[in-house]
């Protein structure tokens, strides 16, 4: 199916410093300057009662505050949110022990601000300034999807779930989200009719904590039903300034509400309840990681802004060996107009990616050597089905155009520095980016702990913690949560051992630069790509083997990356000289083994306890349909990150935090259908319904 995921961004007229909504005729506030912070204030923070709440919650050991919020709008609501949350950390009686505590701020919203419109939002608010400021740098381009943005030193989690809330809304998964607060801060019903409809209503209730409250200015009849329908228990409050009244609820208990099914025991075949995890986990202060290249030093990182002290096992003397110890990839993804999970994962994952960069360099000391250089990417039109997919994306307008802009032939050559035959797609936001630095500053955290010229190859299960174990039967670390990232290696595991992987050879040729081939300014990718040069050598791949298992350079494979290169853009091939070159043994390279899964998607989550597994699911192998099915057995604290590929610059930091979406119930990175098609027990469920024709 074809989805256009550019978003029609908010017309907005301004008044003064009032703005006014075009579409929807309807005023974003209805007081004017400084009191629609006491509006806001008043709405949703006094009547969720978060003072006292946040108060509570610094003097607790509790991780994460949820607040979720329908109609991102201006970001007014937020600013004042996260604004009164830093003082009342900062007003806080007690020491909290680490992991740190945060606020998950999730929005939704359908007509985002255009950058402009928001920063002129942010100059009315001076009070406001460094978070404006801060969420201006990371203000994701206006696509349908989740979009994340840590500000205040990560105590912050900002996710804008931009879409239509009626869709968005039901792709969460409801089992790894639990909110606290919930603003329901759409425009007048009247004049917003999908915001507020039952089942949209009905995902607020099943997304809610118990005990979770809601605030919004509307009593209207059917929003009050329709709360009460989905397990709210409703009051009235007197309402702010010219407003007689406005509404407050309260999430009741799930056996005093009136809503049916959700975490009951039992489940219908159709839920999928394998992906239910029936355990969750606490809070655990410390993991160990193991495999120390882009998965691994992704995960840890993630880990390790979360507050938890980790451990890094790697095998090499160093990090980034294998796969991932490339001179230089590509930080770029290959978009599709179509909507599946997989494209929404490498769209997400890339655009995920960029911002972590981003935030990396930023961190990054002086003395670090170069992580990455934004230089954008050209996808050269090389094929006739390659300009029929760019042409469908741009007339479409499928994302916007600073994702991706359709450049001709002439403006190629303007982008690159080099004469094209061809026209292509133009990514300015993609990086050339060096792996092992990027697993460097990834680990260059206070609490990571790399140990590295250490093996890990076994498991073993006491209580709530691991024991890792290396091939001399030594014990090389113990901790609630370990997270598997060593590619192939983890089939020596025999928790993860059913995970389908296969080994992919790869072959690099590394060019030397000459002063001509020096003017790239860009990569450019055909069938396969080229970089600007990095170490006074282009980067040009990759030859893709699945059959071999030769470890060193091939020349053959030097010829065809080569030639690849030769009909794609002939005038950068000969700026390299390389028709001088013809012996493809000179040329220097590298040659890796990816890990891939056969379905072309990493595996990314919890790992289930097979054993048990088997016999829960029994009736699938039957092909009994009808029955119910409980939820899954998984082993407590074991997660896993594999599988990415030669994709693991746009897949492993994304993986991560996934990882994290997991571990800490921090709510949705992405949508539950895409979760399932990189969810490890993918594999195991495919195996047993394999016994059964009804399913093959
Ligand atoms: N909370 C906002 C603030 O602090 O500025 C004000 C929100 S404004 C009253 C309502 C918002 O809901 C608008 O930004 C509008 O684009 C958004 N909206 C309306 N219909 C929507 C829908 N179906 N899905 C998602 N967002 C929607």
């Amino acid at each position: 199916m074809i989805r256009k995921r550019t978003l029609t961004t908010a017309d907005i007229e301004w008044r003064g410093t009032q703005p006014r909504s075009a579409q929807y005729g309807d005023i974003y506030f209805t007081s004017e300057d400084g009191r629609c912070i006491e509006e806001s204030n008043y709405n949703f923070i006094q009547q969720n009662r978060l003072p006292e709440r946040f108060t509570s919650f610094f003097n607790s050991d509790a991780t994460r505050f949820a607040i979720a919020e329908l109609g991102f709008g201006t970001g007014l609501n937020f600013f004042c949110t996260a604004d009164l949350y830093l003082r009342s950390l900062h007003r806080r009686t007690t020491k909290h022990t680490a992991p740190p505590q945060q606020l998950h701020y999730l929005s939704f919203e359908k007509h985002p601000l255009k950058r402009d419109d928001f920063a002129r939002m942010g100059t009315h608010f001076p009070q406001f300034k460094p978070l404006c400021d801060e969420t201006l740098h990371q203000y994701p381009v206006a696509a349908e999807g989740f979009h994340s943005l840590q500000l205040a030193n990560g105590q912050i989690h900002l996710t804008l779930i931009y879409g239509d809330v009626v869709d968005t809304i039901a792709a969460i998964n409801t089992n790894l989200t639990q909110i606290d607060a919930w603003y329901l801060d759409g425009f007048a019903p009247s004049q917003n009719e999908a915001m507020w409809r039952q089942p949209v209503l009905e995902r607020v209730g099943l997304l809610s904590k118990p005990g979770a409250t809601l605030s919004t200015f509307s009593v209207a009849g059917h929003i009050r039903r329709g709360l009460q329908q989905a397990g709210f228990q409703i009051d009235k409050a007197p309402g702010f300034g010219k407003k007689r009244e406005m509404l407050i609820a309260e999430k009741l208990p799930r056996s005093e509400s009136t809503e049916t099914n959700t975490a009951s025991a039992s489940y219908r075949y159709a839920d999928k309840p394998w992906f239910i995890r029936s355990k969750q986990h606490h809070n655990h202060q410390d993991a160990i990681v193991i495999g120390g290249g882009l998965s691994g030093t992704g995960v840890a990182h993630s880990l390790a802004t979360r507050g938890l002290s980790v451990k890094l096992i790697e095998r090499h003397q160093q990090l980034a060996q294998a796969a991932s110890g490339n001179l230089a990839g590509a930080l770029f993804t290959k978009l599709s107009p179509h909507d599946t999970a997989q494209n929404r994962f490498y769209q997400y994952g890339y655009l995920h990616a960029v911002q972590h960069l981003q935030a990396i360099n930023a961190q990054k000391q002086q003395h670090d050597s170069t992580i990455s250089t934004r230089c954008g990417a050209v996808q050269l039109a090389y094929s006739e089905p390659e300009l029929a997919r760019q042409k469908a994306l741009t007339d479409h307008n499928i994302w916007p155009e600073l994702f991706a802009q359709r450049l001709s032939k002439e403006e190629v050559q303007d982008v690159s520095g080099f004469r094209s035959e061809l026209p292509g797609l133009y990514f300015p936001r993609a990086s050339s980016v060096s792996p092992a630095a990027l697993c460097a500053a990834r680990c260059n955290h206070p609490n990571i702990n790399t140990v590295t010229h250490t093996s890990a190859i076994k498991l073993i299960q006491h209580g709530n913690t691991w024991e890792v174990i290396n091939e001399n039967g030594e014990t090389v670390g113990s901790s609630p949560i370990i997270v598997i990232a060593n590619a192939q290696d983890a089939n020596c595991f025999e928790q993860t051992r059913f995970i389908p992987l296969n080994t992919i050879r790869g072959q690099l040729s590394y060019i030397p630069s000459t002063i001509e081939s020096s003017a790239l300014r860009s990569i450019i990718c055909y069938e396969g790509y080229t970089l600007p040069a990095t170490e006074q050598q282009h980067v040009v791949g990759a030859s893709f083997n699945p059959k071999s298992t030769l470890t060193t350079i091939d020349s053959a494979d030097h010829h065809d990356n080569i030639t690849k290169l030769e009909r794609a853009m002939p005038s950068l091939h000969s700026a390299l000289q390389l028709h001088q070159i013809d012996s493809g043994e000179k040329i220097k390279g590298r040659v890796s083994f990816r890990c891939q899964t056969p379905d072309y998607l990493p595996a990314v989550g919890p790992i289930a306890n097979l054993a048990d597994f088997e016999l829960c699911y029994e009736d699938i192998r039957k092909g009994a349909l009808k029955g119910l099915l409980s939820a899954g057995d998984y082993l407590e604290g074991l997660f896993i990150s594999i599988g990415h590929g030669s994709r693991g610059l746009t897949s492993s930091s994304f993986s991560a935090e996934i990882i994290c979406q997991y571990l800490f119930n921090e709510g949705p990175k992405i949508d539950r259908e895409t979760l399932e098609h990189i969810h490890p027990t993918r594999f195991a469920i495919r195996q047993l319904k394999r016994h059964h024709n009804r399913f093959n």
